[in-house]
């Protein structure tokens, strides 16, 4: 680390627990943000504020001007855009000593192992429940950390999967047969500073995990209800049987 990086990240290198080490792992760290929008943008902003090594981006959409009111990344001249292309040329103007890696498509079936195959961690920037339990499958096969969060209306939840599911995962809590049953926020409509908080929740883990500065609740799923301010924690429960984590049934997938 050189004399600039020490003035650059000086006010996080003071925080106890998170000092020359935690700023080390970091920049030797690289994590995969699925989907570029309100939760992912902010959550890759803030990692490369912080110095992470590398991001990848994949998000196959373009910017609209209904993205603007919360995807604060995004301005109204990049409308029509590729959200990875801008998102890319933000982080690098914010951080030039980091790796910006981005892909305009989606994370699927075909492309979801191979994003996999070079990450430390994996954020959950998606708005649906397929994306995710297909983030949860593949992490499981690549034992792999991801950090899940969702947002709509004036509530949002996060949760944190270590990459052997010790805790359970995402299928526990949220099974293949239970369906979108939000609607996502195209439908039934989200404010900017509801997604914006589940994201900075979702860094705040990342970091504890990357770096040992705090402890990440893994496997705890966190509710909030911003219209009446509270905030649930309730710990997952692994469901005997699930084919994802259950380790007397893991299938190949
Ligand atoms: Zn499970």
């Amino acid at each position: 680390m050189n004399d600039s990086d020490l003035e650059r990240y000086s006010r996080q290198l003071l925080v106890p627990g998170f000092e020359l080490e935690g700023q080390e792992a970091l920049a030797a760290a690289s994590v995969l943000i699925v989907g570029c929008g309100g939760l992912g943008a902010l959550a890759a902003q803030y990692l490369a504020a912080a110095g992470i090594g590398e991001l990848v981006l994949v998000d196959a959409d373009r910017i609209e001007l209904s993205n603007l009111p919360r995807q604060i990344a995004y301005t109204e001249d990049d409308i029509g855009r590729f959200k990875v292309e801008v998102l890319a040329e933000r982080l690098g103007a914010m951080n030039s000593a980091m790796t910006v890696v981005h892909h305009s498509i989606a994370f699927d079936e075909s492309s979801g192992l191979g994003l996999l195959s070079a990450v430390d961690a994996v954020v959950d920037g998606t708005d649906n429940h397929a994306a995710r339990l297909l983030i949860d499958r593949f992490t499981v096969q690549s034992e792999l950390p991801w950090f899940m969060g969702a947002a709509v209306q004036m509530a949002g939840q996060n949760i944190a999967f270590t990459g052997m599911r010790e805790e359970g995962c995402y299928h526990c809590l949220a099974p293949e047969h239970v369906g979108d049953n939000n609607g996502g926020c195209a439908a039934l409509g989200i404010l900017g500073p509801v997604v914006a908080t589940v994201a900075l929740r979702q860094v705040l883990d990342v970091l504890a995990a990357l770096t040992g500065v705090g402890t990440v609740p893994w496997g705890i799923l966190r509710q909030y209800d911003f219209r009446a301010n509270t905030t649930a924690a309730l710990p997952l429960q692994r469901r005997a049987g699930c084919v994802v984590c259950d380790p007397d049934l893991k299938t190949p997938m």
